[in-house]
């Protein structure tokens, strides 16, 4: 192993390690249900003269997060007590964010804080040295999931292609994940949002990737049948569309599916056989069955968290600067190519020039596979039944009560219905829980700007609070103006709450 796979390796392991650790309650009935698993680590890397050693220190998990559902518009509640949005990536991100009040709680209490150091004005910073990692089992939903693959019905399964000298054919191998990964590139850097560039354009996948034959016939299967579309053969394929891309051995090219639905203003997916199904780089909302969501995918959601900081609006004010995850490490059945296109690469950098200004910047996280396999694992090829589990598991590393779950209807599991609605019945990572996690924090820092704006708050409403990260929600209506500016944003109403 070299020391990437290493770390890659070690990130997974612990996250899938933890989740075993786990008590059974909301997980899985194995072989019957799926769920996706997402999670934080932290790193405590040993400084040597200002130079450090990236695979050198701890690994920690701070954070976990599973589930699969996301509320439809009409369900979303104002007071702030229910989960809207229940993937795993967004569970996992919320529970860090309490692993963060936590910790910065015990910076300004007498304990201290194994992350964070204070600052005079009232602010923390994170100890030299200490660094997040995210991991989840699965491509985060959306724009990620939107890969090159190859079809192709005529050619012999495991049929080996010769690949920049190597030959291996791996089934589970997606198009891209042989790529040689260059960090300091941010990938398509010259492909602006918006542009509806077919992945393949500049890509031809047969000439330089293996892939398994069947398994992508196979997956074409599924996902016809899933969009209603005739099974395609080459032949079929170039009738239906006369521009297809013919590769050798009549393999035509292909984009892995997606239900995720584009954003109303941005370019909308052609659905035609071929490379030209979805378009990329766009903003869309979750995938479900049923009620359309409010919610964006994972894939914008992580878009924003690399420009804004994985911390959320209130826990800026509170820190120095954005907490950044440094490395994003994927399961499951992934391209390194989408992953970074939908994380960063599809940014026009130019228009985030303004950034300069801010302490803010696009953050471009090194983007790894992993092979380690999530026991609750889907793939889009699974042909067995497993139906979504319908909980959301969450942790990270407090004290007590580190761990909970959640029903689908975002209220914490076993909640009877007469107590639905009240502060009981919500989860410790909900907007209200999380929000009173800052009013304590509040009560524990000391004198300095951001307390005596909170102290002359005259109505201590989430919205109004809001107010007091003026920086970070300025930037990110910014963001939004200029690049993207189809993103949707609920209505204010939500945020009334105290
Ligand atoms: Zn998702």
């Amino acid at each position: 192993l070299n020391t990437m796979d290493d770390h890659t390796l070690k990130i997974s392991d612990l996250c899938l390690k933890k989740y075993e650790e786990l008590s059974k309650n909301g997980k899985p009935e194995v072989g019957k249900q799926w769920t996706a698993l997402a999670g934080v680590v932290k790193q405590g890397t040993i400084i040597y003269l200002n130079c450090d050693i990236p695979d050198g220190g701890t690994y920690e998990v701070v954070a976990i997060g599973s589930g699969t559902t996301c509320l439809g518009e009409s369900q979303m509640r104002p007071d702030g007590l229910i989960l809207h949005d229940s993937h795993a990536e967004v569970i996992a991100r919320r529970s860090f964010i309490r692993y963060l009040y936590h910790e910065i709680k015990s910076t300004w209490n007498s304990t201290s804080s194994t992350i964070f150091n204070k600052l005079i004005d009232g602010k923390c910073c994170l100890k030299p040295g200490i660094s997040f990692h995210f991991y989840t089992s699965n491509t985060p939903c959306g724009d990620a999931t939107i890969f090159p693959v190859t079809v192709n019905q005529t050619t012999p399964v495991n049929q080996t292609h010769p690949v920049n000298g190597t030959t291996t054919v791996n089934q589970t191998t997606p198009v891209n994940q042989t790529h040689p990964v260059n960090q300091t590139q941010p990938a398509n850097q010259t492909t602006p949002v918006n542009q509806t560039t077919p992945v393949n354009q500049t890509h031809p996948v047969n000439q330089t990737h293996p892939v398994n034959q069947t398994h992508f016939v196979n997956q074409m299967k599924i996902n016809q049948n899933k969009h209603k579309l005739p099974i395609p053969d080459t032949v079929a394929a170039k009738k239906l569309c006369p521009d297809i891309q013919l590769g050798a051995n009549n393999s035509h090219y292909d984009v892995n599916r997606t239900g995720a639905k584009c954003l109303a203003g941005e370019p909308q997916d052609l659905h035609v056989i071929g490379s030209n199904f979805h378009c990329v780089g766009c903003l869309r909302t979750k995938p479900g069955r049923g009620e359309a969501t409010a919610s964006m995918s994972c894939s914008d959601k992580i878009l924003r968290w690399n420009i804004t900081g994985w911390q959320g609006g209130l826990v800026s004010t509170l820190v120095s600067t954005p907490v950044y995850m440094r490395s994003i490490v994927v399961g499951g059945m992934a391209d390194i190519q989408a992953l970074r296109r939908a994380f960063y690469g599809r940014m026009d950098l130019n228009s985030l020039d303004f950034l300069h200004h801010t302490r803010y910047h696009l953050h471009l996280p090194i983007i790894q596979r992993t092979d380690s396999k999530f026991k609750f694992y889907k793939s889009s090829l699974d042909r067995n039944e497993l139906k979504p589990n319908g909980s959301a598991l969450s942790w990270c590393k407090v004290p007590c009560n580190g761990l909970e779950v959640a029903a689908k209807s975002g209220f914490r599991l076993g909640t009877v219905k007469k107590h639905e609605g009240k502060p009981r019945s919500s989860t410790f990572i909900s907007r209200w829980n999380l929000f009173r996690m800052f009013k304590e924090v509040m009560e524990v820092i000391p004198d300095c700007e951001l307390k005596s704006d909170f102290q002359a708050l005259e109505v201590k409403s989430y919205r109004n609070c809001k107010l007091l990260a003026k920086d970070y929600f300025n930037t990110w209506s910014d963001v939004k103006d200029k690049v993207l500016g189809n993103w949707a944003t609920h209505s204010g109403e939500l945020d009334l709450f105290t």
